[in-house]
């Protein structure tokens, strides 16, 4: 799907050390109303002196979606995943409830970003699923959380799993990764199924499998004499070197 706009962010790497496996999903912590996109778009693209070297892929609005960072560069959002993820923001608070999340504008956003989603998973081969912290570690393709990626980060300090991406890429300042976005109430369950009917139909059964046994019978015709259907299998028989039944 083609961005609305494109506002390039400031800070980013270009190109990618590995290939993209993994979406994480972002709060902004604005409002979710029309402008905010253009707003921490613009933050990205001009940040002030002293703030966060941050940027992502994407930010999601009700009324817009803008693209920041080249999806084949890498963008500075969630920092053990920086170079397998695509970061995509949306403009909405991590405290947001149920009912935060059920809002018209909310709900705009969620469409247009799980359309976003749905069309890097089929393109980029990404399975439409969730990945939790245990996933993370073992490296699964999906969707997932900041948040998610900051357990994580947790999970391999607690096992001591030194000289990792999830270890080395903390912050000496802040070695607890502390990200809470998008938070405990967003819909995920129906933002999936949002991402997953945007998605080609997929074939609902696997192709069979070759059966070695199964050999083609032909059908013979019905009305012939006894000698013009022997006729018939022993000139089929050796056309095609296939034992009949008599
Ligand atoms: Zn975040």
């Amino acid at each position: 799907m083609t961005p609305t706009t494109t506002i390039p962010a400031a800070h980013f790497q270009k190109g990618r050390s590995e290939a993209i496996s993994l979406i994480v999903v972002h709060t902004t912590e604005n409002a979710c109303q029309p402008g905010v996109a253009q707003g921490v778009a613009g933050y990205f693209a001009h940040p002030p002196a002293g703030a966060p070297v941050a940027s992502s892929h994407y930010i999601v609005g009700p009324e817009t979606l803008i693209q920041c960072v080249d999806e084949d560069d890498t963008a500075w959002h969630a920092a053990p995943v920086n170079h397998i993820g695509i970061g995509i923001e949306h403009t909405a608070y991590a405290h947001f409830t149920d009912a935060d999340w059920q809002g018209e504008q909310p709900q705009a956003m969620l469409r247009r970003s799980a359309e976003l989603v749905a069309d890097i998973c089929f393109r980029a081969g990404i399975p439409a699923v969730f990945v939790d912290a245990e996933g993370l570690l073992r490296g699964d393709s999906g969707i997932t959380f900041h948040a998610t990626v900051s357990e994580a980060c947790r999970l391999a300090i607690a096992r001591k799993m030194t000289g990792t991406i999830w270890v080395s890429a903390q912050h000496p300042a802040s070695p607890i990764s502390t990200h809470i976005d998008p938070g405990t109430a967003f819909p995920w369950d129906a933002y999936l199924a949002m991402v997953s009917a945007q998605l080609p139909a997929q074939a609902s059964d696997p192709p069979p499998a070759h059966d070695p046994s199964a050999v083609f019978r032909p059908r013979m015709p019905v009305g012939l004499t006894r000698r013009m259907r022997k006729r018939i299998r022993n000139t089929m028989a050796s056309l095609m070197s296939l034992p009949l039944g008599t």
